[in-house]
């Protein structure tokens, strides 16, 4: 099939519900993808955070495909090699004082279970979520992301939910009640616009949270597994989460989460939460090659370095372009805001062989693979300042 077949098929039988740039891609390697025309691109969208690893790493090809000429489901009422294997792993990997998992299939799933299990663990109801944060889309989660685009269709969504700026202490200290279960922030805000957390109040959110009996979530679904230059962003700022949720690059591209829990949520009452994938073989064993791929390679060090390089090109471009506004990142999560849509801009991105996303309305978004090369840094900045500097849209 060419592109244009798929489109019309995928066109006939959509849902709707996305809108797509008009290329179809079907295949890809590290950093690039190509479309069914065999045209490629250097992917800076990542899959959405996913492709940490690059795309198609033969070790998460084989381990893959090992795994499910052995055994790709195994329910949670019995145990498995590959889920002990995993949960082990991501214990040791994760920050200080996280001792259990709980694993699901998407970054929704993961924050839902994390809302339900701090009800569990509190016996209270309330939440504090921030201004500009994403969580994702089922309904708990949907109650903690603020977009009004993604929540007026749906409500009333979930009482109890308290929306406060992010990177402001004082409106926090007054939100946090004795009726808080839990608040839920992001490391770097990634959907609302890539905005960095500061560490001194991230720090503070976390003690105001333990001063008053609440629990800390941080939704880590895309900051994680080396995207920031650390193993998790949390690392940055020496951040203990109460509950940690973890997704998108987890498993190389299987759909996969989890949620990380510490001793104050404690092991959790016995079938009050489950699900039929989560934790299935297939996926675990590609996440244990895959955060085997990150220690091997390096990769959160390289996603430090190379970020660099990345912002300090960008900042570079600010200086020429007078539609840039802010340019904002950590690591190999970098966001560009202009003054002008980012529709045109991606358009034009797109068209020089560069994919890369938005961030609301107004930014662009990168997210490499962490496997990306200097001198693909360098083309990203060249094209890119074709586009901003040059007049191209
Ligand atoms: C993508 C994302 C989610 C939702 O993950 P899905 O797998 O799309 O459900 C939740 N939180 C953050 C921070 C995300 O970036």
């Amino acid at each position: 099939m060419n592109t244009a077949d798929i489109v019309a098929l995928e066109d006939r039988h959509t849902s709707g519900l996305y809108s797509r740039q008009p290329m179809a891609l079907v295949r890809g390697s590290g950093a690039w993808v190509w479309d069914a025309d065999g045209r490629a691109y250097l992917d800076c969208a990542g899959g959405h955070g996913v492709a940490n690893v690059g795309h198609a790493h033969p070790a998460v090809v084989q381990a893959i495909a090992e795994q499910a000429g052995r055994l790709a489901t195994c329910p949670n009422g019995f145990y498995n090699d590959q889920r002990a294997l995993l949960q082990a792993e991501l214990v040791r990997i994760a920050p200080p004082g996280l001792e259990r998992v709980f694993l699901c299939n998407s970054g929704t799933e993961a924050v839902e279970a994390a809302l339900k299990f701090a009800r569990l663990a509190t016996g209270r109801t309330g939440f504090v979520a921030a201004m500009r944060g994403f969580h994702g889309r089922t309904w708990g989660a949907l109650s903690a992301t603020w977009n009004k685009a993604y929540r007026q269709p749906f409500e009333p969504l979930l009482p109890g939910f308290a929306f406060v700026p992010y990177n402001r202490a004082e409106p926090m200290e007054d939100a946090v009640t004795d009726e808080t279960a839990a608040v839920i922030l992001e490391v770097v805000q990634g959907e609302g616009g890539v905005i960095p957390g500061d560490g001194d109040y991230l720090r503070g959110v976390q003690a105001l949270c333990r001063r008053r009996g609440a629990l800390f979530i941080v939704d880590e679904v895309q900051t994680g597994f080396g995207r920031t230059g650390r193993t998790f962003a949390s690392e940055h700022h020496g951040l203990e989460p109460d509950l940690l949720c973890v997704a998108k690059a987890m498993a190389g591209g299987l759909p996969m989460g989890a949620v990380l829990t510490g001793g104050r949520v404690g092991p959790l009452p016995a079938r009050a939460h489950g699900t039929t994938f989560g934790g299935n073989p297939l996926a675990c064993a590609a996440a244990l090659a895959t955060i085997r791929c990150l220690e091997a390679e390096d990769l959160p060090r390289r996603a430090a370095a190379l970020g660099e390089r990345l912002l300090a090109g960008l900042r570079a471009i600010q200086d020429a372009a007078p539609k840039v506004r802010q340019v904002r990142g950590l690591g190999l999560m970098a966001g560009v805001e202009l003054k002008t849509p980012a529709g045109p801009a991606l358009a034009a991105l797109a068209a020089r062989g560069i994919l890369a996303l938005n961030a609301g309305t107004n930014v662009l978004r990168f997210l490499p693979p962490l496997v990306i090369q200097e001198s693909e840094i360098d083309l990203l900045l060249e094209r890119l300042s074709e586009v901003l500097c040059h007049g191209a849209v």
